[in-house]
């Protein structure tokens, strides 16, 4: 380590940070949607002009007042990084953690003026500085590794990582600076703790911005396969991902001896809801059905829009039993509702229909067409009601 040069280090830091703010702000201009990269970029853009400045700075003492515009950037950028952490992950910033970092910064501008300006002492200086600035990096593990959004688990966890390594090196720099014998410690002495921590500080940076663009990806991804597994109108899965879910469910099922139930929903008369209202309160009708019956689901059912107003519910580990009195109580739940519109009161009804693998076996299109029949029984009995398969077959 002694033989790294930190010059070097610093210039490298430097244009490499100054990069990553580019390539954030790259990374982000796309991503309109998702808060928090602008911050980043602006983070990593500090953190370059910090280590410019740091650099200018040749033999020790060096200029007071450049080497407090380095620290008062660093922290500040440090505080943008956490603000971008809270803006990503849509959690709002509390005031008192914006209050700290702001009284932060000024006691990092505050301190540095004192120990480089007007007493100059650089072991001080370096001590306080490195305590103040373990604070946001803290912060910004934290709030990485609590509450993660599983699909983002690994890129948290990542990114998280490098700053938990960040503020062990601070804090081991402040301990190690403060227990040097005084007078020896210097920005450029040939001490092993200067070169470790720039580099270290180097890497952690590097993982930091390779953790932000992960973080950007698998959010991206994630959105992305939302949507594609959405219906837009109602937020029910759509036809493809549910026959994906079911084409799993089933080879489960038939593993470990599980049976499986199906129901499918379609509103009764939809049409003339549309012709009497207008094919926006029809949506609105739907989406209100999704809604309830997304949540009389348990974790664990699938539920998704079939066709234009028809619905499919699979329901692991349920018999055709269990599932005609799910379907029973959402009928009349949706029965019960009602919609104003211009004075006029609208109520509808659905009718399901319900079969299970333990009579038809674990094949999907087999289970569809057979809720799909009793369904049909249940429009020709009159509609506004449940009918199970096996009593069409029984
Ligand atoms: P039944 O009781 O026999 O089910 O009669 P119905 O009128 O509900 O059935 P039908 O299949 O004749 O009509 C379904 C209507 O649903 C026709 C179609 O215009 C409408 N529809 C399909 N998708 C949407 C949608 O996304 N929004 C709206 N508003 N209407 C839709
Ligand atoms: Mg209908
Ligand atoms: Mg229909």
């Amino acid at each position: 380590m002694k033989t790294l040069d930190i010059r070097t280090m610093m210039v490298m830091s430097s244009v490499l940070t100054l990069l990553f703010s580019g390539l954030l702000a790259l990374a982000g201009l796309h991503a309109d949607n998702i808060r928090g990269m602008r911050q980043w970029a602006l983070a990593s853009l500090c953190f370059s002009l910090s280590m410019g400045l740091a650099y200018t700075q040749d033999s020790p003492p060096g200029n007071g007042w450049v080497i407090t515009c380095g620290a008062t950037l660093l922290i500040v950028g440090m505080s943008l990084e956490f603000k971008g952490i809270k803006a990503f992950k849509k959690e709002p910033c509390n005031w008192r953690m914006l209050l700290l970092l702001y009284l932060l910064s000024g006691v990092v501008f505050v301190q540095n003026v004192w120990f480089a300006v007007i007493e100059p002492d650089v072991q001080a200086r370096a001590v306080a500085n490195s305590l103040a600035f373990m604070v946001p990096t803290v912060l910004c593990a934290r709030a990485l590794l609590i509450r993660i959004e599983s699909p983002l688990r690994t890129a948290y966890w990542f990114t998280g990582t490098a700053f938990v390594i960040q503020a062990m090196m601070f804090i081991s720099r402040a301990g190690v600076i403060f227990f040097a014998p005084p007078g020896t410690y210097g920005l450029y002495a040939q001490l092993p703790v200067n070169p470790t921590t720039f580099f270290i500080s180097s890497l952690t940076q590097l993982c930091l911005t390779f953790g932000f663009v992960l973080m950007l990806n698998y959010r991206l991804a994630t959105d992305l396969q939302k949507l594609a597994s959405r219906d837009a109108l109602t937020g029910a899965l759509n036809r493809r991902s549910l026959e994906a879910e079911a084409g799993c469910i089933t080879a489960r099922s038939t593993r470990t001896g599980d049976t499986l139930a199906v129901m499918l929903l379609d509103v009764d008369h939809f049409k003339l809801i549309n012709d009497n209202y207008g094919h926006p309160v029809g949506d609105v009708v739907l989406q209100r059905l999704a809604a309830l019956v997304q949540d009389s689901v348990r974790i664990g059912d699938y539920f998704a829009r079939y066709g234009g107003e028809e619905f499919c519910v699979l329901l692991p580990s349920t018999t055709e039993a269990e599932a005609a009195e799910m379907a029973e109580r959402l009928r009349m739940a949706y029965a019960a509702m009602t919609l104003e519109i211009g004075g006029n009161v609208l109520s509808s009804t659905i009718s399901i229909g319900i079969a299970d693998s333990v009579r038809l076996g674990l094949v999907w299109p087999v289970l569809v067409a057979a809720a799909d029949q009793a369904m049909y029984q249940a429009k020709g009995e009159g509609r506004n009601r449940v009918v199970r398969y096996s009593e069409l077959a029984g």
